[in-house]
């Protein structure tokens, strides 16, 4: 198999130095780019499986980049950004980001982000052509055609608005959804609902996932961002 290959933007060279040295201990190949206007280039030219793109750079705002890229490509972006950037990074995400990392993040923890984004595009890749009426993570198995979820091999009653957010977080699974975007798909509009009920349907989701599968975590809660779910396959 190709060595994965990772398209590092950063203008900070230090950062990206760090990245760099990061990708190489893992065998992974990578590009850089310095600007967003570099960035999109090698976007498209050699079509990384993964970009970490910094939010702040100087020639165009991350958010643009991620829309342009979004385009005409599924590639799994992760932003990266410092922890006073919460609005952006949810902005970065509607816009079609998959994760974000916050400056200072540890190796492990960039090595982590990109195992579940390369795991996703390779997920995507199995499923061309097969229209999958099952759904399984670990425990954890929906079957769409029936409408029913099992965990542990027993069938878990779920209401119908959470059976939608279940089946929404599956379809994205190893992504960051916002609550925004969650609210939209679910309930239609944002305003319909809001996102104190949204977390109240999450809890008792959990609780519900939680209770049967004797405490594994399928839903990862995201402070003030959104929701993703997590593959607790192998
Ligand atoms: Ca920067």
């Amino acid at each position: 198999m190709n060595k994965p290959q990772i398209l590092i933007v950063e203008d900070d060279n230090a950062v990206a130095n760090l990245i760099a040295a990061t990708l190489e201990t893992q065998d992974y190949a990578y590009k850089r780019a310095q600007t967003g206007a570099q960035a999109v280039l090698e976007a498209v030219s050699c079509k990384p499986d993964v970009v970490l793109l910094d939010l702040g750079l100087p020639d165009m705002d991350g958010v643009e980049i991620i829309k342009k890229i979004r385009s005409w490509s599924a590639m799994p972006i992760i932003v990266v950004s410092a922890r006073s950037e919460d609005f952006d990074k949810v902005s970065a995400l509607d816009a079609g980001a998959d994760d974000y990392l916050t400056k200072p993040f540890s190796v492990d923890e960039l090595l982590a982000r990109l195992r579940v984004s390369l795991r996703r595009v390779r997920n995507d890749g199995a499923r061309v052509g097969e229209e999958s009426s099952v759904y399984e993570n670990g425990l954890l198995k929906i079957d769409y055609s029936a409408g029913c979820v099992f965990v542990s091999g027993s069938e878990v009653h779920l209401t119908p608005i959470e059976y939608k957010l279940l089946c929404l977080l599956a379809k994205n699974t190893g992504k960051v959804l916002t609550h925004n975007y969650i609210l939209k798909e679910v309930w239609g509009s944002p305003t319909a609902s809001d996102v104190s009920s949204l977390r109240v349907y999450m809890a008792t989701l959990r609780r519900k996932l939680e209770k049967s599968s004797g405490g594994v975590q399928y839903i990862q809660t995201h402070i003030g961002i959104g929701y993703r779910m997590l593959n607790n396959g192998k």
